[in-house]
């Protein structure tokens, strides 16, 4: 009796995974989550939450800059032009966003607002403010002389109006990465970095899957969230993906009037540009500026991580200069970066057609930071349980099937 009461309690997941190596000389997981950038981190995070036992595989090392989720910031916004059914994921993602600043005690994101601009048929604007109307958002829409009254540097041009949102800011991708994989290692899930995954095949009631070196992983749920690295088996599954090359650039500002604490987040839709222009104030290291779906298609393996001042800077540079005076004035660093992106622009959140125990995280279209929390849920829901309370139908793997036919 008492060495009953003193014995270590385990858990069932533990117990699982005891009985496994006994019959098979080593440990199944319930979960392995492949990719630890914005979203796998996430993943790996809300699944070892819920008391299962987690498993964590990257290519690269802890901390590495190569994924879509690196450039120490991320826009946040929630009346979503791209989609207002992306709203209720927002309104979550934000309430996650949170929880995990108050486990890590650090801020993750920050409401700066986020002004957009452009003329009043701008299609950026128009569907800003009908997502706003539909999910009662706080927008305002701002007149050429409120703008400038709040901000007195911006060139806004006679025919512009903009909308603000002052629910809306600048997440740190670094810093929540971070902070889920110390979520899920306080939550007993383990990580292996430079294990990249070669392939993996059905075995027994889960899967095994091959590391590069040689080694091999059993888990009974296996979650893919493999960025750009996600093209050919996403296109194995019929969804065409072209990998984007967009170039980000910091520039030191001549004034402070581009600071945090008085700068909004910005997005600027202006027929002369290749694309909408976006951007972060300055938080101490400089204003960041990209232009959003510009550059070159690649593909991750032969993605051009070398900066050309005259091809990839100067249009910044200037376009900045037409529109945030001062804000370019010392050119510090630039970071070429991939987005994902399927036919229409929306991610793939769904189980694989064949096995149900497969989860696919992937096509995030450059658009999809701001949602790794809830995507974290969403997918634990989808391999532990089977579905997600959450409204993710329109981001299924059959729409491209569906509109194939059409
Ligand atoms: C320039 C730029 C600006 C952006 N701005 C914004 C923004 O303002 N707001 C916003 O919401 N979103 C933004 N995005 C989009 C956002 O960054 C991405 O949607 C998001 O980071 C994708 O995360 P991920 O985890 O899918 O990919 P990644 O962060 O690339 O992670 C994938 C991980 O999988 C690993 N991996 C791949 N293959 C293997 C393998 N075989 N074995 C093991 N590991 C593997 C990779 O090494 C990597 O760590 C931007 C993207 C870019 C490129």
């Amino acid at each position: 009796m008492i060495l009953r009461r003193y014995a270590p309690k385990l858990r069932p997941h533990a117990i699982r995974a005891v009985r496994w190596k006994r019959q098979n000389g080593h440990v199944q997981y319930d979960v392995a989550v492949a990719g630890l950038g914005g979203m796998g981190s996430a993943i790996l995070a809300h699944c070892a939450r819920r008391g299962v036992s987690a498993i964590g595989l990257e290519q690269f090392e802890r901390g590495h800059d190569l994924g879509a989720s690196s450039g120490k910031t991320h826009l946040f916004r929630k009346a979503y032009f791209e989609e207002p059914a992306y709203v209720p994921l927002l309104h979550q993602a934000y309430e996650l966003w949170r929880e995990l600043e108050r486990d890590g005690r650090e801020e993750i994101l920050r409401l700066t607002g986020v002004l957009s601009v452009g003329e009043e048929s701008s299609e950026i604007l128009n569907r800003t403010l009908k997502a706003a109307r539909e999910h009662d958002l706080p927008v305002e829409l701002l007149s050429r002389r409120n703008v400038l009254a709040r901000y007195p540097t911006l060139r806004i041009r006679d025919d512009e109006v903009a909308v603000f949102e002052s629910d809306a800011g600048v997440l740190k991708p670094e810093r929540a990465i971070a902070a889920h994989l110390q979520v899920a290692a306080a939550h007993g899930a383990e990580m292996r970095f430079c294990a990249g995954i070669r392939d993996w095949s059905t075995h027994h009631d889960g899967f095994e899957i091959h590391l590069a070196d040689g080694a091999r992983v059993s888990a009974r749920a296996l979650i893919l969230a493999l960025g750009p690295w996600f093209k050919h088996t996403l296109e194995s599954l019929g969804v065409p993906i072209r990998v984007q090359r967009n170039v980000q650039a910091w520039f030191t500002p001549a004034m402070r009037a581009y600071d945090a604490a008085r700068f909004p987040g910005f997005l600027v839709d202006r027929r002369e540009l290749p694309a909408p222009l976006y951007g972060f104030p300055d938080f101490g290291d400089g204003v960041k500026v990209a232009f959003h779906g510009f550059g070159e298609l690649t593909d991750a393996e032969h993605f051009d991580r070398a900066v050309d001042l005259a091809r990839d800077i100067e249009p910044l540079a200037r376009f900045m200069e037409e529109w945030m005076p001062g804000a370019a004035d010392t050119f510090l660093e630039a970071k070429p970066c991939m987005y994902t992106l399927t036919p229409d622009e929306h991610f793939v959140i769904d189980r694989h057609p064949e096995h149900a125990k497969l989860i696919l995280c992937g096509g995030f279209s450059g658009h999809g930071f701001k949602f790794a929390s809830v995507i974290g849920e969403i997918a634990a829901d989808l391999a532990l349980d089977g579905g997600s309370r959450h409204p993710i139908s329109f981001l299924s793997l059959g729409r491209f099937a569906a509109s194939e036919r059409n």
